[in-house]
C-alpha cells in the first residue's frame, strides 16, 4: 500500500508511492555523455587559463610547490557582491537588503573531466579541507549569517560549466527554511532533552534497513521520508552543530565516505546528475546541542512537478529501504583516478 511518511526534521509529508514503485535498478538509464577530455582549450578552470578567472583567493599546491591541485576564486558571475554593505531598508511592508555576500568557486582539480566519484579519497578530503578553511574564515565576518556549501553536477543539477567545481555562498541573512529546521530541532530538544539527529542516527544504526555505509566517524543513510529516489544523508557520529568543528581525522574519513557514496551512485545509477550540500549551523548557532550538521546528496533522477510545487509534498517512487539495499550492493574500488 502507498504510505505517507513524515520527515523527522522538516515535518513535511512524503508520499512513498508503492503502487507505482520502481525497482532501484530501473533508475539506472543511459544518460547524455559527460566530458571525457582532461583539458579543454575553452575552459577558464583548466590549467594555463588562470588569468581568465578573477584573482585567486587561495590554492592548494602540489607536493613540489610548482603547480596547483585545487583553487578557490571569486565567482565571475556572482549572485551576491562583497563590495556593498548589508544595510536593511524597510518601507511599509517591503524589506530590502543590499545584495551583500561572498560567492566562491572551488575548482576541484586540474583535470577537466575527473568526476569527484573517481578522485582518490585523499583528494576529496583536500576539497573538504578547503570548504572548511573558507567556511571558518567567512563565519568570523560579523556581516555574514549563513554559509552554504554546495556542488551542482550536470545540467539537470543546474551547472553550466563542465570542469569539476563546487561553490560557497555566504549571505547576510538566514533563510526561512534553515530557521524552520532549527526551530523544529530546538523543539525536539526541549521536549525530549536530546538532539533529534543523534537520536535518529542511533535508531537507524539499530534498525540497519536504511544504512548504506558506516565508517569510524560517519554514517550514510537513505532518509525514511525520502523526498526523491536515492536522497542520501551523511551524518557525523559525534555531535557537532557546525561543519567547522570537524577534526582532521574526521575530514580524512569523510573524504573516503563521500567518494565511496558518489562512486556507488556513479556506477550503480549510470553517472546521474546530482547536487550535494552541507547543512551546517549558521554562525550564531555554533556549538548548540540541538542541531547536528550533515551532508545531503540529491541525485537528479526525477523532476519536480505540479503536485510538489502546489503542496510542498513530494512523491517518491523508489522505496528508501530498497534504495539503501541497492547502494549497499554496488561494489566500488577503494581508490581510483589520479591526484
Ligand atoms: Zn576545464
Ligand atoms: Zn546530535
Amino acid at each position: 500500500m502507498p504510505e505517507l511518511r513524515q520527515n523527522f526534521m522538516t515535518k513535511e509529508w512524503v508520499v512513498i508511492a508503492t503502487e507505482r514503485a520502481k525497482r532501484p535498478d530501473q533508475m539506472a538509464v543511459k544518460r547524455p555523455a559527460k566530458p571525457s577530455v582532461s583539458f579543454s582549450p575553452n575552459c577558464p578552470f583548466c590549467p594555463g587559463h588562470e588569468a581568465q578567472t578573477p584573482p585567486e583567493i587561495m590554492r592548494l599546491r602540489n607536493g613540489n610547490g610548482s603547480d596547483w591541485k585545487a583553487r578557490v576564486v571569486p565567482n565571475k558571475f556572482a549572485a551576491l557582491s562583497p563590495e556593498c554593505k548589508p544595510e536593511r531598508k524597510i518601507r511599509r511592508s517591503l524589506r530590502v537588503l543590499a545584495g551583500f555576500g561572498v560567492h566562491d568557486v572551488i575548482v576541484e582539480t586540474t583535470d577537466h573531466s575527473l568526476a569527484m566519484a573517481l578522485m582518490p579519497d585523499a583528494h576529496v578530503a583536500d576539497i573538504l579541507r578547503i570548504y572548511k578553511m573558507r567556511h571558518d574564515a567567512l563565519s568570523l565576518d560579523p556581516r555574514i549569517a549563513q554559509v552554504t556549501i554546495f556542488k551542482n553536477y550536470g545540467m539537470d543539477a543546474g551547472t553550466s560549466l563542465e570542469h569539476p567545481h563546487s561553490q560557497l555562498i555566504a549571505t547576510p541573512v538566514i533563510s526561512h527554511q534553515v530557521r524552520e529546521r532549527f526551530q523544529e530541532a530546538l523543539r525536539h530538544y526541549d521536549d525530549f532533552g536530546c538532539c533529534i539527529f543523534c537520536q535518529t542516527i542511533e535508531e537507524e544504526l539499530q534498525e540497519q534497513v536504511r544504512v548504506v555505509l558506516e565508517s569510524e566517524h560517519f554514517v550514510a543513510i537513505q532518509l525514511f521520508a525520502s523526498p526523491s529516489p536515492f536522497f542520501t544523508h551523511i551524518y557525523p557520529r559525534r555531535h557537532m552543530a557546525s561543519f567547522g568543528d570537524i577534526s582532521a581525522n574526521e575530514i580524512a574519513d569523510l573524504g573516503r565516505v563521500l567518494r565511496t557514496l558518489l562512486a556507488k551512485i556513479y556506477y550503480g545509477l549510470e553517472n546521474p546528475d546530482f547536487n550535494f550540500t552541507i547543512r551546517t549551523a549558521p554562525s550564531e548557532c555554533v556549538g548548540v546541542r540541538y542541531f547536528h550538521w550533515y551532508l545531503s546528496i540529491i541525485p537528479r533522477l526525477t523532476r519536480t512537478a505540479g503536485f510538489e510545487l502546489g503542496s510542498g509534498m513530494f512523491i517518491n517512487t523508489v522505496i528508501p529501504e530498497e534504495a539503501a539495499d541497492f547502494l549497499r550492493n554496488v561494489k566500488v574500488d577503494t581508490a581510483v583516478g589520479v591526484s
